[in-house]
């Protein structure tokens, strides 16, 4: 069965390699006590252990105030509270009149209509009864009419006489009111925390309301302001601003910490203008409405019409509470372990850098990476006696090996195998000894003179990249490959109780030698290439241990070489 439910049962970790570096250490220690610095300073700045929960508020405003002002025409009148805010009660604002309009003894008639908005005539032709537009202040009556000396404008039925004035006066009738009080009332809610709260704070009494207003400098919690005292806060002129209206912004907002350490949860007031500050450069500049007062005189209704100009102050309440929680500060620090990444991806940068020695850069990359390549794409691994690194290339088509190019170089490493071939060396003398002979009909590609031709391209391979001596022909050759008592003994080594004269003894010291001589030359450089012998020490090797029916199994690939740990091979 392909699968095996032990397979489910595998835990896979990571390898991972250890740099013993002080350097490298201490520069991983500051690295993380800085990110671990910037964690713990972001959470209790930004209180990332919190949750959090946004505000639920109502808001109702009381205005006091009143003044006394020469109006033209009517003389000397008083606003009070009801007459200012009686009229327009919205929620979350309240609205003040500064300037006035007024025409007064208004009765139901027919009068001409005035020039800017009704039509100038001639003849009653140029009237047309019962007409009526945006403009007109009444319904035409289809007679034109003098309006003054030199003018004639269509008659209307409408509230007579018509409001004339368009502009409103300058500076506001009712400037004074910039010393109106507002009481506002904020009742505010956290529903998360079941938190309530509102602006007129525990501490405050009956008698310390009665006198104070809110100033930013010294009353900040007053919540009685005065509403010049509001515009100058939102960095306006109200005496400016009284002529034409506007709208004033009342922002409060409740920043609340409810953990039972830090509690503080109190409001903060901002003040700004929302509607567009230059009239002078809009149309349809300020705010204003009309309303009117009713009264009988003789039994005839008449009115007083009031176009009134005012600001508005609109409350809004913003805030949030934030209150310690377990879960957040979990995920908070879930969240940031990925920064502690960043070192282990700046100190890898770096020590691929120039910062670090080519041997030390090199010598870390082997050890951390292991490359491992597609075996069926065919790689081979050849090295050659004048050059001190072992190649990889891959499988040739056409061309020779000893001609293909490298795709990647490793360095040889000669370790305690090393040394104890060279004492088994020492301590055996030397076998047979076959008589070394040029080879006559050298091939093309053979620089050390000793390769016999070969018809396959990927046993074409000479021991050197340059003309010179054989390694054959090195003093070291015949007692590390072809010694018969060494490689006896590394056979014996990998199978102790082997009986080896029986068989054929030849071929089992052939593919010893030629595993020797790998190992001595390749050691465990070529990585998952298979390493292929040079043509020459193959003759060498054949020469001195021949087959005796002369068959030999060449250089095949796909067939596993001959393992290549140095335990197995050397004593
Ligand atoms: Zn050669
Ligand atoms: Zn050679």
């Amino acid at each position: 069965m392909p699968c095996n439910f032990l397979d489910f049962c595998e835990y896979q970790t990571n390898k991972l390699v250890r740099i013993q570096s002080f350097k490298l250490g201490s520069l991983k220690w500051t690295l993380n006590v800085v990110i671990l610095m910037f964690i713990c300073i972001m959470m209790f700045w930004n209180k990332e252990y919190q949750e959090y929960d946004l505000v639920v508020s109502s808001v109702t405003t009381k205005v006091k105030g009143a003044a006394l002002t020469q109006v033209p025409d009517i003389g000397e009148m008083l606003w009070d509270v009801v007459d200012h805010s009686g009229t327009s009660q919205e929620k979350n604002s309240f609205l003040v009149v500064t300037n006035v309009v007024v025409t007064k003894k208004q009765r139901t008639g027919k009068c001409p209509e005035e020039p800017p908005h009704g039509k100038v005539c001639r003849t009653d032709k140029d009237c047309q009864k019962g007409h009526w537009d945006q403009r007109s202040h009444g319904v035409q009556t289809g007679v034109c009419v003098k309006f003054d000396r030199t003018r004639k404008t269509c008659e209307v039925d409408a509230w007579c006489p018509i409001e004339s004035k368009t502009k409103p006066p300058r500076p506001a009738l009712l400037g004074s009111s910039e010393n109106f009080t507002v009481l506002i009332k904020n009742n505010i809610r956290f529903p998360a925390f079941n938190y309530i709260r509102r602006n007129i704070l525990p501490t405050m009494t009956d008698k310390y309301l009665k006198s104070c207003t809110f100033s930013r400098q010294t009353d900040p919690f007053c919540p009685i302001f005065r509403l010049g005292d509001i515009v100058q806060e939102a960095r306006e002129n109200f005496s400016e601003m009284a002529v034409e209206g506007g709208v004033i912004g009342i922002q409060i907002m409740w920043n609340c910490n409810l953990d039972r350490l830090f509690h503080r949860c109190l409001p903060t007031y901002s003040f700004r203008r929302l509607d567009e500050k230059e009239s002078n450069r809009t149309l349809y500049p300020g705010l204003n409405f009309r309303f009117a007062k009713y009264y009988r005189e003789n039994g005839v209704e008449e009115r007083t019409l009031f176009k009134a100009y005012g600001i508005r102050f609109d409350v809004m309440v913003f805030g949030k509470a934030g209150k310690f929680s377990i879960i957040q500060l979990i995920i908070y620090i879930g969240s940031t372990l990925s920064y502690y990444a960043l070192t282990t991806i700046f100190i890898d940068w770096l020590i691929t850098t120039s910062c670090y020695a080519k041997e030390a850069r090199q010598n870390y990359s082997e050890r951390k990476f292991e490359s491992v390549r597609d075996k069926i794409q065919g790689l081979f691994s050849v090295s050659f006696v004048d050059e001190s690194h072992v190649r990889v290339v891959k499988k040739p088509q056409k061309k020779r090996l000893q001609e293909a190019r490298p795709i990647s170089c490793h360095t040889r490493k000669d370790g305690a195998m090393c040394m104890r071939a060279l004492l088994s060396v020492v301590q055996t003398p030397p076998g047979r000894e076959v008589e070394l002979m040029e080879v006559a009909d050298r091939p093309a590609w053979c620089l050390c003179g000793h390769c016999a031709p070969r018809p396959a391209p990927q046993e074409q391979l000479c021991c050197r990249q340059s003309h010179g001596p054989c390694i054959t022909t090195s003093a070291a050759f015949p007692p590390l490959v072809l010694s018969r008592p060494i490689l006896e003994s590394a056979l014996l080594y990998r199978e102790p109780l082997m009986d080896l004269p029986k068989g054929d003894p030849a071929r089992l010291l052939r593919h010893c030698a030629y595993r020797l001589y790998i190992d001595w030359r390749f050691g465990d450089a070529q990585g998952d290439a298979c390493p292929v012998i040079p043509s020459c020490c193959v003759q060498r090797i054949r020469g001195q241990y021949p087959s005796l029916d002369e068959h030999y199994r060449g250089l095949k690939p796909g067939v596993t070489p001959p393992t290549h740990s140095p335990s197995d091979t050397v004593l």
